[in-house]
């Protein structure tokens, strides 16, 4: 993480929810997000097992609507973290796929990386239940391949979330690969 992180380490005495003994450190960062947002990155990590788990929290509420471009093209890259609001839009154009926005999206918090094996597992699903000589096949195999070369690090691409009410974030790990573009009033009509 940059140089705009904050990081703080506790030591809770509360007893590990998973292996019953460790104790859990919970490491607190708190980040500024490039539009001028702050975010408090929560991870909970046991110091005997290997329970993790992760929380973010938007500090501010700053909900600027707009286009938020992430481009992906190394397995660095792969560690970006999303949070996608209720009304956020997320799409990788050069893999067809997108995650409309509604109560129901099952996603909010996650990496780069766990959006692709989530899109990997439902588009595997997708191609079971499609019969042999489906004309989709072709497209689809073709897309499972790109994808699975994308987990690796070997497809370059670019992740858009589109936020029409503001709420959503990406975290980059490299920021000169990240682009905000605010919303004109006009735009959202
Ligand atoms: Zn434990």
């Amino acid at each position: 993480m940059s140089e705009k992180s904050k990081n703080d380490e506790e030591l809770f005495s509360f007893k590990c929810p998973s292996c019953d003994k460790g104790k859990i450190k919970i490491h607190k960062t708190t980040y500024d997000v490039p539009d001028g947002d702050k975010m408090l990155l929560i991870k909970f990590e046991c110091n005997i097992c290997n329970f993790t788990n992760n929380d973010i929290i938007p500090l501010t509420t700053n909900n600027t609507p707009g286009i938020m471009t992430l481009r992906v093209s190394n397995e660095e890259d792969l560690k970006s973290k999303i949070y996608r609001s209720p009304v956020g839009k997320l799409e990788i154009p050069e893999l067809e796929l997108f995650v409309v926005p509604g109560p129901s999206a099952d996603f909010y918090y996650t990496n780069v990386e766990g959006i692709l094996y989530r899109f990997e597992n439902a588009v595997s699903i997708y191609r079971k239940n499609l019969e042999k000589d489906d004309v989709q096949i072709e497209e689809i195999d073709k897309i499972l391949h790109d994808l699975h070369r994308a987990v690796m690090g070997e497809f370059a691409f670019t992740l858009i979330v589109t936020d029409t009410e503001g709420g959503s974030y990406i975290i980059p790990e490299d920021e000169s690969k990240y682009s905000f573009e605010k919303f004109e009033n006009k735009e959202l009509n």
